[in-house]
C-alpha cells in the first residue's frame, strides 16, 4: 500500500510521524548532527542525540527548532526530508499530503517557513494546524462542540494553555518553560546543593526516574553521578524526589500563573464548562509524577492527564487527515 497522507508533530524536543491506519511510525528527537568539516549530515534523531555532550570538535549536534518554531531552516528541512523518506520507503512514488503542527502563537512568517520546509522536504500539499487543537483532538476532546475545553500541553521547549470551543481557539497563552527548563533547574539545584556538575541528559534522567511536581511523604531516590566542582573528579550523591520537586517549583509556579491568566481571559460560560469537565494535560511533561494533582491544586479545577500524552499531537494529525472536511476551521492555509 502506498502512503498518501502523513501527519507530523514537529516538536522542539521530539518529532513524530503518524500514518492513518498504522499509527505513529517515527518518534525521534528533533536533533541533527553535522560533520563541521564539510557540512555533511552524520546522524538524525536518536543517533544524533547520543552525540550531544560527547562530540569531538569537528562534530556539531543541533536542535533545529527553538520554542516551537524553526530556528535553523536548512537543518529543519534536511531533518524533515530524512524522516519523510524513512516513513515512505524507497518505493513510494506519491508525494504525500502532510498535516504539520505549529505552536498556537505562530506568526505568519514562521508559518511560511514550516510550510515551505515541508514542501521542499517532499510534500505534495501541506496544511498547518495549531498544536492545542491537535493535542485536544488526540486527547479525545470533541473540539467541534459548543462547549469550552481547556488543554494544557507541556512539552520540552514550551507549554501552551488553550481554551477551545466550536473547533477554534478562544483564548490561549504560551510560555517558554517546560521539560527542558525543568532539566536545567535540576542541574542548577545539584550544582548548588551538592557542588556537583551534571549534564543535560543526566538531569533529564533524574527527572524521569524520580521527579515529581508536588512533594510526597514517600520519597523515591536515585544515585546521581557527575563531576565534583572542587576536586574536578567524578563523584556520586543520592538525590530524592522531593528535592526534584523543590528544584522545579519555580518553573511550575510560572506555568500555573499562565493557566490562571488564560482563565481570566475566558468568557464565563466557557469557564463554567471547563470547571464541569476539568482541564486536560498533554505533552511529554504531563508524565511528570502528580502534575495533575499540582494543576488541580493551583487552579481548583479537576485536572486529568490525557492517554499517551506524548502522542496526542501526532494522533490529532491522524484524526484531521481522516476528516479534513470536518475540521476545516482548524486547518490553516496551504501557502
Ligand atoms: P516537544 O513538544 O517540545 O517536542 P514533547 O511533548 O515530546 O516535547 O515532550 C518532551 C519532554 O517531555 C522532554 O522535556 C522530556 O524530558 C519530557 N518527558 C518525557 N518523559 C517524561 C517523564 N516520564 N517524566 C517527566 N518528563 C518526561
Ligand atoms: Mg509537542
Amino acid at each position: 500500500m502506498f502512503i498518501k497522507r502523513i501527519g507530523i508533530d514537529l516538536g522542539t524536543t521530539n518529532t513524530l510521524i503518524f500514518i492513518p491506519n498504522k499509527g505513529v511510525v517515527i518518534f525521534e528527537p528533533t536533533i541533527v548532527a553535522y560533520d563541521l568539516n564539510d557540512d555533511r549530515i552524520l546522524a538524525v534523531g536518536h543517533e544524533a542525540k547520543e552525540m550531544i555532550g560527547r562530540t569531538p570538535d569537528d562534530i556539531g549536534a543541533y536542535r533545529p527548532l527553538k520554542d516551537g518554531v524553526i530556528a535553523d531552516y536548512k537543518t529543519t528541512k534536511a531533518m524533515l526530508k530524512y524522516f519523510i523518506s524513512k516513513t515512505l520507503g524507497s518505493f513510494n512514488f506519491f508525494k504525500p499530503i502532510v498535516i504539520i503542527s505549529g505552536p498556537a502563537g505562530i506568526t505568519s512568517t514562521e508559518r511560511r517557513a514550516v510550510i515551505n520546509a515541508t514542501y521542499e522536504a517532499g510534500a505534495r500539499e501541506v496544511y498547518l494546524v495549531r498544536e492545542p487543537i491537535l493535542a485536544a483532538l488526540g486527547a479525545g476532546i470533541p473540539i467541534n462542540s459548543a462547549s469550552g475545553h481547556m488543554l494544557v500541553n507541556i512539552g520540552g521547549g514550551t507549554s501552551e494553555v488553550a481554551v477551545i470551543s466550536l473547533g477554534g481557539i478562544v483564548s490561549w497563552a504560551s510560555l517558554r518553560i517546560a521539560g527542558n527548563k525543568f532539566d536545567e533547574a535540576i542541574a542548577e539545584y545539584v550544582k548548588k546543593k551538592c557542588n556537583l556538575a551534571i549534564g543535560e541528559q543526566t538531569a533529564e534522567k533524574i527527572k524521569i526516574e524520580i521527579g515529581l511536581a508536588l512533594p510526597q511523604k514517600n520519597r523515591l531516590e536515585t544515585e546521581v553521578r557527575g563531576r565534583d566542582l572542587d576536586t574536578g573528579l567524578p563523584k556520586s550523591v543520592i538525590m530524592n524526589s522531593n528535592e526534584v520537586a523543590e528544584a522545579i517549583t519555580g518553573n511550575l509556579e510560572e506555568i500555573s500563573e499562565t493557566i490562571r491568566s488564560v482563565f481570566s481571559n475566558t468568557p464565563p460560560e466557557l469557564a463554567a464548562d471547563i470547571i464541569e469537565k476539568g482541564i486536560v494535560i498533554s505533552g511529554g511533561s504531563a508524565l511528570l509524577r502528580n502534575i495533575d494533582e499540582f494543576i488541580s491544586k493551583v487552579t481548583g479545577v479537576n485536572s486529568y492527564i490525557a492517554e499517551d500524552p506524548l502522542y496526542c499531537v501526532a494522533k490529532g494529525t491522524g484524526i484531521i487527515l481522516e476528516h479534513l472536511d470536518t475540521y476545516k476551521r482548524a486547518v490553516m492555509s496551504k501557502k
